[in-house]
């Protein structure tokens, strides 16, 4: 075996100390996300003061009943409690993060699957 350094996370031989090279840029990619996911503008959205109002029109608006009703998952009807965006939005000053033609109510269960499929299918968060 030639000289080296074991890298602490997966324990490789290497020829510097600390990480090894494909760690290290796992490394980089997990803060390069934390730290998107951090400043995302979208999420001001949901801490805007007119955000509460503008869920509560769209839950009475649709009664209350949830957009998605997937079959195995959804609460039923008049049990929303979430308004979804129906396209995606780029932040408050985005015209489309609080239109109410853009927003449907939805339950959580169904929001989430919802959510998980378009990030699966275009990389997007919304
Ligand atoms: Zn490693
Ligand atoms: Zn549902």
């Amino acid at each position: 075996m030639a000289l080296g350094y074991l890298c602490p996370k997966c324990n490789e031989t290497q020829p510097t100390k600390g990480l090894c090279e494909s760690c290290e840029r796992a490394r980089w990619r997990t803060d390069g996300a934390l730290r998107r996911a951090k400043h995302d503008p979208r999420d001001a959205v949901y801490r805007h003061s007119d955000w509460g109002r503008v869920r509560l029109a769209i839950l009475k608006r649709d009664r209350f009943n949830c957009h998605y009703a997937y079959d195995d998952i959804c609460l039923g009807k008049g049990k929303a409690t979430q308004a979804a965006h129906i396209l995606p939005h780029n932040g408050l000053d985005d015209p489309l993060a609080l239109a109410e033609h853009n927003l449907v109510a939805a339950c959580a269960p169904c929001n989430r699957r919802e959510q998980d499929i378009r990030r699966r299918s275009h990389d997007v968060d919304l």
